[in-house]
């Protein structure tokens, strides 16, 4: 019995040690020490020994048990450790092969154009308003002093919706909208989607204007220059000359056109400036007190001035372009120029 004991310990871990899977190690122990294993079979002869025998013979059998275990366990770690090695070896990743870069996007200049001047006019303590593209008439055309018959509608062509709502022509209405919100003093930026149904190469049927208002006491002509002249130096850089000329809308009174001395050729003329050295970039004016009473204004006790500008133009002069399509063809050349 006792060399029965030593004999199949001797074989299993003979046969150990030519496993190299946990398959084959789960199937060894199975073999020697499961319910129907070689050593349970040898056990069951146990109870034929003489008495005196048993406890010797049962303890060794523990003994080889445990030894048999232990020899199972270690070979266990070590085909675990083994598939592991080879797990990470085949997985490897070469850390300095060069990483593909992804392209930047960047954002589209009429927004560029937009936040800049947004944050100049910010500096000077106006507020953001906004309102609805789709439009009231009476908003868009009504309060701004250009009734049903006034000629003045000839000159935006309106893409209507029904006979009462248009796509708005300009980002004036937001000045209408922002007095019936709130009393004066008024001081606010509209920057903004308008539509008009015109289309060439200085045209588009989308396109973008920046609206200013500013209300409040004593407010005079020379404010809406000072602030004006500050923004151009600003914008267009200090000492750009600029000039007013007399002009006409139905919601400003006086009104003037604002000129800066052409940023291209600085005023000697040339192809862009029409060889006049100067370059038109906004209208403006003293609001008319019509436009006030719309709004309940009191037009003896308020004054103010508005003004706004087309963003194509603007930025068609800052970064010299020549086709306003290209800013709304998306062509990832073209706009990642900026
Ligand atoms: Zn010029």
């Amino acid at each position: 019995m006792k060399e029965k004991l030593e004999t199949l310990l001797q074989e299993a871990v003979s046969e150990l040690s030519l496993l190299d899977s946990e398959e084959s190690l789960q199937g060894l122990r199975v073999k020697y020490l499961g319910k129907k294993g070689l050593l349970t079979a040898l056990m069951k002869g146990l109870g034929a020994l003489p008495p005196e025998e048993r406890p010797i013979i049962g303890q060794m059998a523990n003994v080889v048990k445990d030894r048999l275990e232990e020899k199972l366990e270690a070979a266990l770690s070590r085909v675990r450790l083994a598939r592991k090695e080879e797990k990470l070896r085949s997985e490897r990743l070469d850390v300095t092969l060069p990483g593909r870069r992804r392209p930047m996007g960047s954002r589209h200049p009429i927004t560029q154009v937009i936040d800049e001047i947004t944050e100049i006019f910010a500096g000077l303590g106006f507020q953001v308003a906004e309102g609805p593209e789709i439009e009231q008439d009476y908003y868009n055309f009504e309060a701004l002093n250009i009734p049903k018959d006034h000629p003045a509608r000839d000159m935006q062509d309106t893409f209507f919706v029904n006979d009462s709502v248009v796509l708005r022509t300009h980002t004036s209405p937001v000045q209408i909208r922002t007095m019936l919100k709130q009393p004066p003093p008024v001081r606010v930026i509209a920057p903004g989607t308008v539509y008009r149904c015109d289309s060439d190469a200085t045209h588009s049927p989308m396109f973008h204007q920046i609206e200013g208002l500013l209300v409040d006491k004593g407010v005079t002509f020379a404010d809406l220059k000072g602030i004006l002249t500050i923004f151009v130096s600003q914008y267009f850089g200090a000492g750009t000359g600029v000039r007013l000329r007399p002009s006409f809308f139905p919601f400003t009174e006086p009104s003037a056109e604002v000129d800066i001395a052409c940023v291209m050729c600085k005023g000697k003329g040339c192809r862009i400036c029409k060889n006049t050295g100067w370059l038109e970039i906004l209208g403006s004016g003293m609001v008319d007190p019509e436009v006030f009473r719309h709004v309940s204004y009191d037009s003896e006790e308020y004054t103010g001035f508005a003004f706004g500008m087309g963003i194509e133009r603007i930025a068609m002069l800052k970064y010299g372009i020549s086709d306003m399509r290209l800013l709304f063809e998306n062509d990832l050349r073209f706009l990642s120029q900026f």
